[in-house]
């Protein structure tokens, strides 16, 4: 199939490329220039695992193109996929600006029918006024589908995720568009992960109940953080028996400093906005957010309990993205705790595998480093934020050896407390 991708994002790059590997001719066209020429000799804006090899491959047996021409993008195309940035208006609401800004220029330059998908998460309703805005700006009849089509996929395994997917949500009242839309998805979808096809607004809502569902099992967990501590009991264990119920499982019952990420965040927010708007109750989805935002900082709490005094002290922060395996740092509860560490007047040492530079742009003034040794070196506590892999297996005797004092704060509770202390590390998870 001709596919035309609006937004050469994490998610319009994944997905283009993926559709490009399942033989499909993919033209992805993004509205920054600069974007578009670096991808074109083949520099990738972003860090995702596997993805530089699969643009590459499908790159040069020609089925994957970067465009800054709109009009080409439309016209060589059937299908045209939305997927640019929905961020977090000011007061929680989602801001559409950039699909309308899409929709407008699909319309302008609709040539024949097609089929146009909103893979961005998008508040219930918005298919619908995008719909009105193509055929607004149509300058012809020209006929042609809507379909919602929500991306569940997560940085870090964002191709495997495409490529294996859990379930294909296709939203739409058209029924050729069912047809064309399971016939593209054909390759991925099985029994056990299918297409499901239902209204458009179904599809909508599946994508941020679906996200605010997972996040409130994280909240949930941190709610019980404080109870755990005091009553000598390990959140972990907790976890563990809660989640061998076959209804419970295992998933996304981790205790730690709170998700974060471009996504739950911002569409838990949307969620609840969208309830408030509508004047109705939006108390569970409300608390999922009140909660993560204290649990951001609860280990900075920590630590001034433990440590006494943070001004002047020399922290190492070991990971800045939001979760391992990529450079993606928005909403990252590292941002929340150096802003916290900063104000109390300590001094910060951090490193990230891929996330360096992208937090440079918010704070130029902290120390960054290319391994965790040198970041660790004359500190005063080492605080766990990221759990890339390569922090679970270091010469910790050679850290505790090069830093002031010995404290270790384990944000996501990966180590043994009891190895730690062994070592001589003055050990502190969340919530054991
Ligand atoms: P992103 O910010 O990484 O990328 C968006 C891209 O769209 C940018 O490159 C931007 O330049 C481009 N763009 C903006 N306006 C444009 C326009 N009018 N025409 C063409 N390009 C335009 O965003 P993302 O993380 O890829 O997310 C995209 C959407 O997918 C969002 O709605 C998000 O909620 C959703 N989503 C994201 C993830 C994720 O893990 N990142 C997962 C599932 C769903």
């Amino acid at each position: 199939m001709k596919i035309a991708v609006f937004g050469a994002g994490y998610v319009g790059l994944v997905s283009g490329s993926c559709f490009s590997d399942m033989g499909n001719s993919v033209i992805i066209y993004d509205n920054d220039s600069e974007k578009i020429n670096d991808l074109d000799r083949l520099k990738i804006p972003i860090y995702e695992p596997g993805l530089y090899d699969l643009i590459r491959k499908n790159h040069s047996e020609g089925r994957l193109q970067f465009t800054n021409n709109v009009k080409r993008a439309i016209s060589e195309s059937d299908l045209i996929f939305i997927a640019v940035g929905t961020p977090e208006g000011e007061d929680g609401s989602t801001d559409i600006t950039q699909v309308i800004q899409a929709a407008e220029i699909i319309g302008r330059n609709l040539d024949k029918y097609k089929i146009i998908i909103i893979k961005s998460t998008v508040p219930v309703g918005t298919n619908e006024s995008i719909k009105n805005i193509i055929k607004s700006n149509l300058t012809s009849e020209i006929p042609f589908d809507m379909v919602s089509n929500p991306e569940f996929l997560r940085e870090g395994t964002a191709i495997r995720d495409f490529m294996l997917p859990d379930r294909i949500v296709l939203g739409s009242d058209s029924g050729k568009a069912f047809e064309i839309m399971t016939d593209l998805y054909q390759g991925i979808a099985h029994t056990e992960n299918p297409i499901i096809c239902t209204s458009i607004q179904n599809a909508e809502i599946i994508k941020y109940a679906s996200n605010a569902m997972l996040s409130a099992r994280i909240s949930f967990m941190n709610q019980l953080v404080p109870l755990c501590e005091k009553y000598g009991a390990d959140i972990k264990e907790i976890s563990k028996g809660m989640g061998y119920d076959d209804r419970i499982g295992t998933k996304f019952l981790q205790a730690g400093i709170g998700f974060g990420g471009s996504c739950l965040h911002k569409d838990v927010s949307s969620l609840s906005y969208i309830l408030k708007e509508n004047g109705f109750d939006n108390s569970l989805i409300q608390s999922i957010i009140d909660i993560n935002k204290k649990q951001k900082i609860f280990i900075v709490e920590k630590m001034l309990d433990k440590m006494k005094e943070l001004e002047g002290a020399k922290i190492a922060i070991w990971g800045l993205s939001f979760k391992p395996d990529t450079d993606d740092i928005r909403e990252s509860p590292s941002i929340d705790i150096i802003s916290e560490l900063l104000d109390y007047g300590a001094t910060i040492n951090v490193y990230d595998p891929q996330a360096n530079n992208n937090m440079r742009q918010i704070f130029p003034e902290v120390n960054y480093f290319n391994d965790p040794y040198s970041c660790a070196a004359g500190c005063n506590a080492i605080v766990l934020v990221t759990e890339w892999s390569i922090f679970k297996n270091l010469e910790f005797k050679k850290i505790l050896e090069s830093m002031k004092d010995k404290f270790l704060f384990d944000g996501r509770n990966i180590y043994d407390k009891f190895d730690m202390n062994h070592l001589g590390f003055k050990y502190y998870g969340i919530g054991r």
